[in-house]
């Protein structure tokens, strides 16, 4: 199938081509979609809901949306559906005020969760979530990942996301098993 990601993050777009390999992945910008999709939904999927729509009904292609955040049990489930906006500034900022938040926290439970939403030209949607858990670590480790990834300790691997190749990082991601959950949908 021939679909359009609706996202312009080049690291999420990656993580879909890989997980959706065998069918063909358009970017929003290769589809000519330019512009960004306010993301004013309460949830994670009314999020990817509304970016699959705007996209799937200006390309009238079948567009795959995601949101996704970082959820910490001490912090009352914060950052959320705030994550890429908590600090104000970048990756860099929101983890050092991640950091700052929970000093002297013995609590350091989180899960990434993410929704994904495939969106038809005719409004038919197929929508899949995944979560993935871990604690967080009092300081970043490795080097590879974006967002809170050097910061997260997976359960599942033992190591941060950061510290993971991208192969060891999609088996068990929060996006990686809620597209998983999306392609046995299809
Ligand atoms: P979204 O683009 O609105 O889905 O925002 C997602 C934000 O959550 C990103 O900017 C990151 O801060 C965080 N995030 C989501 N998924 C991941 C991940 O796999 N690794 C690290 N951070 C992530």
């Amino acid at each position: 199938m021939k679909l359009v990601a609706a996202t312009g993050n080049r690291n999420k777009l990656r993580e879909m081509r890989e997980i959706l390999a065998g069918h063909e992945v358009l970017s929003a910008k290769e589809a000519g979609f330019e512009g960004d999709v306010e993301e004013t939904g309460k949830t994670f999927l009314e999020n990817a809901l509304l970016k699959a729509h705007a996209v799937a009904s200006r390309t009238g292609l079948p567009a795959l949306a995601d949101d996704s955040g970082l959820c910490v049990e001490a912090l009352g489930g914060a950052p959320g559906i705030y994550s890429a906006r908590y600090s104000g500034g970048g990756d860099a900022e929101n983890r050092a005020l991640l950091l700052r938040n929970l000093a002297g926290k013995g609590d350091r439970r989180a899960y990434f969760a993410c929704a994904v939403a495939l969106v038809f030209p005719d409004g038919r949607e197929l929508c899949a979530e995944g979560r993935a858990y871990g604690t967080i670590t009092e300081e970043e480790r490795g080097g590879g990942g974006f967002g809170y990834d050097p910061l997260f300790l997976s359960d599942d691997l033992g190591v941060t996301f950061a510290e993971a190749s991208e192969e060891e990082k999609n088996a068990v991601s929060h996006r990686g098993r809620a597209l998983s959950n999306l392609v046995k949908l299809l």
